[in-house]
């Protein structure tokens, strides 16, 4: 199936019974059998089957049925946010004493967990995505994972997946991925070596802002070493499964990370309209990017899909035909920045991705107010930056509206 059919078809529709044509909601925190011997085979992992919906619940399942097929792995877990996802996703595999490589380049939200870990004896060593040299110096024989985006935001580079895999692999390490802002519709990081993908999907996949929620992917090919990973021994039996069997049968259901019902409905209708938001929000993008760029010399504009991208040859070879949704412009001076996004009419003002609408933000004073100088730098963070997420408006209304914010540069 192809990416678009997939969206509609692939996985698996639990509406055996009546015919509807979604997956219904299945509002329910627990679910009854016929017997205890039942009841106890489904606690037991001897037969499938719901019980409690902190565990599954048949609607999440049909959402990450979908994103499973999406991300080419073998099974995921839906989580009550990208944040939950991501947690979890380190959690399921790390102790005390353990360390992750991450990329500089991050969410700040994913810094803030890391500072978090910290205080479980879990450190991370910052390095540069693509710096591949400086990479493996720093593996050392604490590390447990190798962490990057497929796309920084808001500093838009790329990680070169392929490389980065197949450095990990060589290191016995997991390369965990974060394609919350490039989504399945631009790449796919298993098909390029990666072993778990996690999902913010708050964002694209969700579309339209209702419902806060993530998922987390895996690959099934990572061979978990019994002596590195020790908590993973005992899942071995499970084959491609172990990671997945160990978190939702420890962490994810110890820390009550579950989605609920009702948002993973919400999702799967989100996911319906992924492949043409994506592709209408990249054009708008590419447009928008384009129409500053050639139109007003005393703005810089940093965009995948401009050859003046550092990473725009990265991003041709890995993505698919596209260069994401989101572009960032620098102004001048962070009163220019405050005046610009303020004569916006149509752009929300706000911190979020993934709209169906235009949003913008000067992450400087809101995002990323809490990053150090070299945090900021790192990141990509300048004080005259506007963050744009392009949405699926008829571009021309942007530009028009954009083109009346510019008149308060001059
Ligand atoms: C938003 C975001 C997250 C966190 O997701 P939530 O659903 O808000 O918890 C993680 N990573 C990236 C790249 C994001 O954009």
């Amino acid at each position: 199936m192809k990416f678009n059919t997939a969206l509609l078809h692939a996985g698996v529709n639990k509406d055996e019974t009546n015919g509807a044509t979604h997956t219904p909601i299945y509002q329910s925190s627990a679910f009854h059998h016929a017997s205890a011997g039942e009841l106890a085979k489904i606690f037991d992992n001897k037969a499938r089957g719901f019980s409690y919906t902190r565990v599954g619940n048949p609607t999440v399942e049909a959402f990450e049925a979908r994103i499973t097929k999406l991300e080419g792995g073998v099974a995921s877990i839906a989580c009550a946010s990208g944040m939950a996802a991501l947690t979890n996703a380190f959690l399921n595999i790390l102790r005390a004493g353990d360390e992750i490589l991450s990329s500089a380049s991050l969410y700040g939200g994913s810094i803030d967990l890391f500072r978090d870990f910290e205080a479980f004896g879990i450190t991370t060593r910052y390095v540069h995505g693509n710096d591949f040299e400086e990479i493996e110096n720093a593996i050392n024989d604490r590390t447990r994972a190798i962490f990057a985006e497929t796309i920084g935001n808001p500093k838009l580079d790329v990680t070169d997946i392929k490389a980065l895999a197949e450095l990990a692999h060589r290191h016995g390490l997991p390369l965990i991925i974060d394609n919350t802002v490039a989504t399945a519709f631009l790449v796919r990081p298993i098909e390029l070596g990666a072993d778990i993908v996690v999902n913010s999907s708050s964002k694209y996949i969700n579309g339209s802002s209702n419902a806060i929620s993530g998922v987390l992917t895996d690959s099934g090919r990572f061979k978990w070493d019994p002596e590195r990973y020790p908590q993973l021994a005992p899942y071995k039996k499970f084959g491609p499964y172990a990671y997945t069997a160990k978190l939702r049968n420890g962490f994810f259901r110890n820390t009550g990370a579950c989605l609920a019902p009702q948002n993973a409905f919400l999702n799967m209708l989100g996911l319906e309209t992924l492949g043409l938001r994506m592709q209408r929000q990249c054009e708008n993008a590419m447009a928008l990017a384009t129409w500053i760029d050639e139109n007003y010399p005393g703005i810089d504009v940093n965009y995948l899909g401009l050859a003046s991208s550092p990473w725009h040859e990265l991003a041709v070879r890995q993505l698919d035909n596209y260069f994401g949704a989101i572009l960032t412009i620098r102004v001048g001076s962070r009163e220019a920045a405050f005046r610009v996004i303020d004569e916006l009419k149509l752009p929300y003002k706000l911190s979020n991705i993934g709209d169906t609408k235009t949003l913008v933000i000067h992450p400087a004073s809101t995002i990323a107010l809490h990053n150090t100088p070299e945090e900021l730098e790192e990141a990509g963070v300048f004080d005259d930056l506007i963050r744009i997420s392009v949405g699926i408006e008829d571009i021309e209304d942007i530009i028009e509206d954009f083109k009346n914010a510019f008149l308060s540069l001059e």
